[in-house]
């Protein structure tokens, strides 16, 4: 979601005759497109802040501005601590970059934290910074409301809005024109999109349809909110992918009930049981939470039983932190010891482990269609791409590019990735 909106900055000063260039150690102006998820996303930024801190001391011209969701969260007491900032601004104020700067250059701070129940930049061409040509983000709903009781989001980001659902096909069709081959559609969670009579599913359907060769991804999906008519629709269209993120957070529903996720394990399971008979060839991915208020050696057992079961591909996997001003902070105690929570969660990466091996180990000997999406890092002389399950496939390069599709053979995993071989060029 940061990267998307670091696009929509990039366009809105693009747009005011700014330029972006690569190495910020040659930059007039700084801008850090901040996280508050947890505690550490929070201190990364701060790390980073003194090394432009001295930079700034060698060029004092230098504007340095903190945006997103820790400038939105602790607003102006970022000045108190962080004398040197110029600019504090919050995810809906970017369209005030520009008169912001021009306060930074008559002497003020930039300052505008103000949340907006309209702003979601349908209007604002992002500007790409993802530089393979080949995948793209397509941000089409902001905010949330879910009130999570862990969670910042619903204060740093303000109320729940959907994009105009026009704008989000235009963006699409204008992708695919541009030879992008596969859009991720993103929101806090997208199964509560609404706009134009479209739901979430319509709209899917409005973007598979643009071209067969156009790949949809979206994330994410809020298991409350998971709809027959969504499952449906994902099995139904070959270029809608077949992977589905859906955050657990946890496998209790005791915690569940405190975290207040609106749903039981059981429903949970019953939900990816459905996902499973419908779509067999999906993978499911989760977030899985360790450690939260008051979780026993029971609940966590429970979260290890929900992932077996579960199965699940890939896990995002966090030790719960507690976020100043959430329902968490504010009404429940923070008291599982750190060692017990990092205990928890080196139990539940050490399994994801395993279940990811295996799942990979199982596509030995299939066939997949790979979008090749540029050379491997760690080797030039292989190509890399994902297929339609979301799983990175390595295999030896030959004289195909950025942006074709190709039938892969895996013969060979790890628990991060498939290697394998071309077998002959699908389109
Ligand atoms: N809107 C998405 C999640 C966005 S945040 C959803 O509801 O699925 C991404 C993930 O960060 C969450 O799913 C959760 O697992 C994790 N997270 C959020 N707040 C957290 C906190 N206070 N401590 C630890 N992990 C947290
Ligand atoms: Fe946070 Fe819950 Fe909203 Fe996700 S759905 S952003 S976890 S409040």
């Amino acid at each position: 979601m940061n990267f998307a909106d670091s696009e929509i900055v990039a366009s809105v000063l693009k747009n005011h005759n700014y330029k972006i260039i690569d190495d910020y150690k040659n930059a007039d102006i700084i801008l850090v497109n901040t996280c508050a998820i947890r505690d550490n996303a929070e201190q990364r930024v701060r790390n980073k802040i003194q090394e432009f801190k001295h930079l700034k001391r060698k060029n004092p011209q230098m504007i340095i501005g903190i945006l997103g969701c820790m400038a939105e969260r602790l607003k102006t007491k970022i000045l108190d601590e962080e004398k040197f900032i110029d600019m504090i601004v919050g995810p809906d104020a970017y369209r005030d970059l520009p008169l912001l700067l021009n306060e930074v250059f008559n002497g003020h701070k930039g300052i505008n934290t103000i949340l907006s129940h309209e702003e979601t930049y349908a209007d604002i061409n992002p500007v790409r910074l993802n530089k393979n040509g080949v995948t793209a983000f397509i941000s089409i709903m902001r905010g949330c409301q879910n009130y999570c009781s862990y969670c910042v989001v619903p204060f740093t980001r303000g109320k729940e809005r959907s994009r105009d659902a026009f704008s989000i096909v235009d963006e699409a069709k204008m992708l695919f024109n541009e030879g992008y081959r596969e859009i991720t559609l993103l929101g806090q969670n997208v199964n509560s999109y609404y706009n134009n009579n479209l739901n979430f599913a319509g709209l899917l359907q409005e973007v598979a349809k643009i071209n067969p060769l156009l790949r949809i991804r979206f994330a994410t999906s809020h298991p409350k909110d998971v709809s027959e008519q969504l499952i449906n629709t994902i099995a139904e269209y070959p270029n809608i992918c077949k992977s589905v993120h859906l955050p657990a957070q946890s496998g209790s529903s005791r915690i569940l009930k405190l975290m207040n996720r609106k749903y039981t394990r059981e429903y949970y399971l019953d939900l990816i049981h459905l996902i499973r008979s419908k779509i067999p060839v999906a993978t499911i991915t989760t977030d899985l939470i360790a450690g939260f208020c008051t979780e026993t050696d029971d609940d966590h057992a429970q979260t290890l039983s929900l992932m077996n079961q579960a199965n699940f591909d890939f896990s995002f996997m966090f030790k719960y932190s507690e976020r100043p001003d959430t329902k968490a902070a504010n009404e429940y105690t923070d008291d599982v010891p750190e060692e017990i929570k990092i205990k928890r969660l080196n139990q539940i990466i050490a399994l994801q482990n395993r279940l990811s091996l295996q799942s990979n180990k199982n596509d030995i000997g299939k066939i997949f269609e790979v979008l090749v999406e540029g050379n491997s890092k760690r080797n030039p002389d292989f190509l890399t791409g994902r297929n339609s399950q979301n799983k990175m496939i390595v295999f030896p390069k030959s004289n195909f590019k950025q942006g074709d599709y190709v039938n892969v053979l895996i013969n060979d995993c790890t628990s991060a990735t498939l290697k394998g071989e071309i077998i002959k060029k699908q389109f």
